[in-house]
């Protein structure tokens, strides 16, 4: 049994009004959607109510309009698109709450699906006010999250309603939290990370709770050059949060009493200037990097030992690029590790989660989104859930 009530617990839910938290906060050009993969996410938990009876009506936020009522920021310009991907006609309801909401939600019929407009018109919304969420649940008899997304949020719509009406997770949601809890939860040891990207300071509140947590950390990206300052490699030009080496070192304290082993890169590839495929590039020991060269890419080598290690992992959690991936060939370290965990998913002996914007953005780049477990779209929530923090959205779902 799960911790949480899914749409497996629902009953009879025909002609019953169900509020469905979505993330439909999808970015626009001119006018229209340009990637309507949050739209797509929805489906399966949305087309399972319509189908089962329950009248679908869809809350979500649109941009930041802070309280205010915002046309460029209305959810009527997503309606069109969500029909197109959904197959079905769906009504638009310009509020979330009220009178007007109320009357214009009692004219559908079961199966019917609507989108009630933006959450955040309502200054309420954000700051979990009782009244909107009190406000919001009279149009409802039962409410269903299915925005993983925005569950790091303690919003009227994503919290505050759930102790209002019967909750349970939507079909996305389930799937975010099965995942999640397989790859850290109650995962399969052993376990390896891999922690990358730009910068330790924005995590390092990820990496202090996934050397208590695993038995491999990978640290790569200019993070990596953090860690390396710290044990006295010289890192040239990279990019390196020197007043970061205390802290880094603490962590690296913190891995070995944890039975943590920690892999940074022993070979890099440099380059004087930062650009794609430089003449100055070249591959080299970290010991030998010189003083006007910057560290861009995990090394061969390194990658190769790296792959070694995921071979004898069950479980792999990801969140970070190897390199500056967005230029080649900097991206050959991610790409090349990132295929070792798909094929080793595929044979059936790792398990993999991944997250994080860049990160789905290099494993798409590497072909392989497909081939991981699964791959989270939710960046801020992502990030929280590695940090090892409860999220209120989560929390609120939970089974008394
Ligand atoms: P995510 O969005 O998946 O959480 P981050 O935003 O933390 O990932 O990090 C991604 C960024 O880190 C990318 O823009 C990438 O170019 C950068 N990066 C990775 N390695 C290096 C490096 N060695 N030097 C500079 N930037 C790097
Ligand atoms: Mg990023």
């Amino acid at each position: 049994m799960t911790r949480f009530r899914t749409l497996d617990d629902l009953g009879d839910v025909r002609g019953k009004r169900a509020l469905v938290r979505v993330d439909l906060n999808v970015p626009m050009q001119d006018g229209a959607v340009s990637d309507d993969t949050r739209l797509r996410s929805t489906l399966p938990t949305v087309t399972e109510l319509a189908d089962k009876g329950a009248t679908v009506l869809l809350l979500a936020h649109f941009g930041r309009p802070k309280g205010e009522r915002r046309p460029d920021m209305s959810l009527a310009q997503v309606t069109k698109a969500y029909s197109h991907v959904l197959g079905r006609d769906v009504r638009f309801i310009d509020d979330c709450c009220g009178d007007g909401a109320r009357a214009a939600v009692a004219t559908l019929a079961p199966g019917d699906i609507a989108i009630l407009d933006n959450t955040r018109f309502h200054a309420g919304e954000e700051k979990n006010d009782p009244a909107l969420a009190d406000a919001m649940a009279q149009l409802g008899d039962l409410y269903v999250n299915d925005a993983f997304s925005a569950a790091h949020r303690a919003h009227a719509s994503t919290e505050g309603l759930a102790h209002r009406l019967p909750a349970y997770a939507g079909r996305a949601m389930q799937a975010e939290l099965e995942a999640l809890e397989r790859a850290l939860g109650r995962p399969e040891r052993p376990v390896a990370a891999v922690v990358g990207g730009a910068k330790v300071s924005t995590k390092l509140d990820v990496l202090r709770h996934l050397v208590a947590k695993v038995d491999h950390l990978i640290i790569g990206g200019g993070m990596a050059n953090t860690f390396l300052a710290a044990r006295g490699v010289d890192v040239g030009k990279s990019l390196a949060e020197h007043d970061l080496e205390t802290t880094a070192l603490e962590i690296l304290d913190a891995a070995e009493r944890a039975d943590c082993t920690v892999h940074l890169p022993y070979d890099v590839v440099v380059a004087k200037a930062f650009a794609a495929n430089p003449p100055s590039m070249r591959t080299c020991n970290v010991h030998e990097v010189a003083a006007d060269e910057m560290i861009l890419d995990v090394g061969p080598a390194a990658v190769e030992a790296l792959a070694d290690a995921l071979k004898t992992c069950r479980t792999l959690v990801w969140n970070g690029p190897l390199g500056a991936f967005e230029t080649p060939p900097f991206d050959a370290a991610t790409v090349a590790l990132a295929r070792t965990a798909a094929a080793l998913t595929q044979e059936g002996s790792l398990v993999s989660v991944a997250g994080g914007g860049d990160t789905v953005a290099a494993l798409n780049q590497a072909g392989v989104a497909d081939d991981f477990t699964f791959v989270s779209t939710a960046g801020g929530a992502f990030l929280e859930w590695m940090e090892g923090k409860t999220l209120p959205g989560v929390k609120a779902l939970e089974r008394e």
